[in-house]
């Protein structure tokens, strides 16, 4: 028998396309909202104002300053915006940026969130926000940010390019990888991983073959949104712990470097998790996890070394001492040794074995 303990939490998800403008307003009137302010980052202001026009006389304005890692300043700015427009609600189109933005007027304005996510990064199956302050990034969990509803239109990620769809469909394979050894998975969480990892690493290969295919976009959104409820649902471990180092200390881009340590951070715990390697081989249909999703981001041009993301190797010690500074939960103990080896393996891009 497995003992486990599982919560849902409230959230309602609608996936189909064109619901951006369609569902959206339809999300906001069941939440009695009037006057939502619609976020979203400086790319995505066309796509904020086409949802802003659906929402008509329900949208107070849209402020489209989202940046990576939701700079204190922007959240600062953004609540001020809110508050001057007196905004009781907030719609985030966009990617984690975007999304990361909506959380923290959630948070500090008290504003109900509804996301429209325009990647597969799942944020908006979280409650974890972040902020960045003084070159340094601070996460935490708050059940207030988790958006009360969740639209995703496929239609809206056709624009995304093929590179940083893989790339950012592999940050929500990581999602799952990592949920399915996490010390608080629920045979659900690991069910919901298994099929999100299933669902994402089908679709990559048709979106980018295809990009504008809706189905294929469609099939991606979907297994984003299971990879995003685990990671909301479970602890991560090694994997997100080296990510938030690569990228808060050393500004490396969140979606590649989730795709260049994620083989080499399975790889090193995969002896200490074989259940989990079980699961995502049956997903993959392989025998050994690891080297099948390098190989998949080889087959999709996707980058497969640190040295290629720009940091050097002689920085990798830092981030290894970084990365073993607090205690997390993980397969196999965390240490700075075993963990440098792993950042090496990961810094030369040859294809990963179990042995670091
Ligand atoms: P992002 O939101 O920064 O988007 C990456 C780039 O893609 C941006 O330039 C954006 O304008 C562009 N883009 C987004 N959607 C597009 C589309 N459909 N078409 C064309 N261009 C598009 O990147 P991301 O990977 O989605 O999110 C990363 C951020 O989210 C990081 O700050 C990360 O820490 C955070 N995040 C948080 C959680 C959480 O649970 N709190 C989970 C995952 C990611």
């Amino acid at each position: 028998m497995r003992e486990f303990v599982h919560e849902t939490r409230p959230m309602r998800v609608v996936l189909r396309p064109g619901a951006a403008t369609t569902a959206t307003p339809d999300e906001v009137q069941r939440l009695g909202l009037r006057r939502v302010l619609v976020v979203s980052g400086p790319r995505g202001a066309d796509t904020a104002r086409s949802v802003a026009h659906a929402l008509g006389d329900a949208c107070a304005g849209v402020h489209a300053e989202a940046r990576m890692h939701v700079p204190v300043e922007v959240a600062e700015r953004a609540v001020e915006v809110a508050r001057s427009l007196g905004a009781d609600g907030c719609v985030a189109v966009g990617g984690g940026s975007a999304i990361g933005l909506g959380k923290l007027l959630a948070l500090r304005a008290g504003l109900p969130l509804i996301a429209v996510p325009s990647t597969y990064s799942g944020s908006e199956m979280t409650p974890v926000w972040g902020l960045t302050e003084n070159g340094a990034k601070r996460t935490g969990r708050d059940p207030s940010v988790l958006p009360r509803s969740v639209v995703y239109d496929p239609e809206l990620t056709l624009s995304l390019p093929v590179g940083l769809s893989v790339t950012s469909g592999v940050n929500a394979v990581a999602h799952a990888a990592e949920a399915l050894y996490a010390p608080d998975v629920s045979p659900l969480v690991a069910l919901t991983a298994e099929e999100g990892v299933r669902a994402v690493t089908r679709a990559l290969p048709e979106l980018a073959a295809s990009p504008r295919d809706v189905e294929a976009r469609g099939g991606a959104l979907y297994g984003a949104w299971l990879c995003g409820a685990v990671l909301g649902a479970t602890t991560m471990g090694l994997h997100h712990k080296l990510c938030h180092v690569l990228g808060g200390t050393f500004g490396l881009p969140h979606a590649d470097t989730h795709t260049v340590v994620l083989p080499y951070a399975l790889a090193h715990n995969a002896p200490a998790a074989p259940e989990a390697m079980a699961a995502l081989g049956r997903a993959l249909d392989t025998d050994d996890a690891p080297g099948a999703l390098w190989d998949l981001a080889g087959r999709l041009g996707a980058p497969r070394s640190l040295a290629e993301l720009g940091i050097e190797e002689a920085d990798l010690a830092q981030a290894a001492r970084e990365a073993t500074r607090q205690t997390y939960p993980n397969p196999r103990p965390v240490t700075t040794e075993g963990v440098l080896d792993v950042l090496k393996a990961a810094h030369r891009g040859l294809r990963p074995h179990t042995t670091y």
